[in-house]
């Protein structure tokens, strides 16, 4: 059964400039699988907690990896519920005043409940975490031992409750031309730098495929 669209539940409407709602599941999936970086929130004792963490979609879930011993990784186990944001800033929309002004942006937001994975699907689905990461990464490092993976806590969040708002274009100007203000878009991207090799063995060694790929198109 096919999961409802972006937006549809009553704790997911866009009602704040309902106009940037997108509810097409094709948007949201690109705008997470260009992204690594989320952030999570939960409740625990009355106090909101929001951390970052590195995510993955495969299907319709997210998957976040971290350690056994992590708190917040402990809570989610449990069952918390949360909400997770993912954030693409595309550019500073600059109005003729500060009011106007604004920012471009892709986002999505994702109501639900974690459930730990564990048994046979877990230890393949934390290399596709890996990989999702740095695509082709575990085929050019050591395996994973036993400890290292039980070690890690691997927990998926549905998106069958989730909502996405984007903003494209230029300033929409109240004050209009003839003010002597100049007004525009300063757009953003990401880009990768020139890789660094920890150490002497590695500036011996021949950047590995992984690399040059995910410098070539990088996630942020
Ligand atoms: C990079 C960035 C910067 C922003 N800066 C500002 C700012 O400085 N000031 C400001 O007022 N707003 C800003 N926004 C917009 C902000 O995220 C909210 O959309 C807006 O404030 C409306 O909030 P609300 O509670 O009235 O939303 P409502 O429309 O009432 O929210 C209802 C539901 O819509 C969904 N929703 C709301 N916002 C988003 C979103 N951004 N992405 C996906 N789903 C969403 C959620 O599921 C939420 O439960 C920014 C957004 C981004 C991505």
């Amino acid at each position: 059964m096919s999961l409802p669209n972006p937006g549809e539940s009553p704790r997911t409407e866009i009602n704040r400039l309902k106009q940037r709602s997108v509810s097409d599941r094709d948007a949201m999936y690109e705008i997470l699988d260009s992204t690594i970086l989320c952030h999570i929130g939960y409740v625990e004792s009355g106090q909101p907690y929001v951390l970052p963490y590195a995510f993955v979609r495969e299907g319709d879930r997210i998957l976040i990896h971290g350690s056994s011993g992590a708190r917040f990784m402990r809570e989610l186990s449990k069952g918390a519920p949360t909400c997770i944001t993912v954030t693409k800033l595309d550019g500073l929309v600059l109005a003729r005043t500060t009011f106007d002004s604004s920012m471009n942006y892709r986002s999505v937001v994702i109501l639900g409940t974690a459930e730990e994975v564990t048994g046979d699907d877990k230890n393949k689905l934390l290399e596709k975490v890996s990989d999702g990461l740095v695509p082709g990464r575990t085929l050019e490092v050591r395996k994973s031992t036993n400890k290292e993976l039980a070690a890690t806590t691997l927990i998926s969040i549905s998106l069958a409750e989730a909502s996405v708002k984007i903003r494209t274009g230029m300033p929409h100007d109240d004050e209009g031309s003839g003010t002597g203000v100049w007004s525009g878009v300063i757009p953003l991207h990401l880009v990768a730098g020139e890789p660094i090799a920890a150490d002497e063995e590695s500036q011996n060694l021949p950047i590995p495929q992984s690399v040059k790929e995910f410098r070539a198109n990088p996630k942020g």
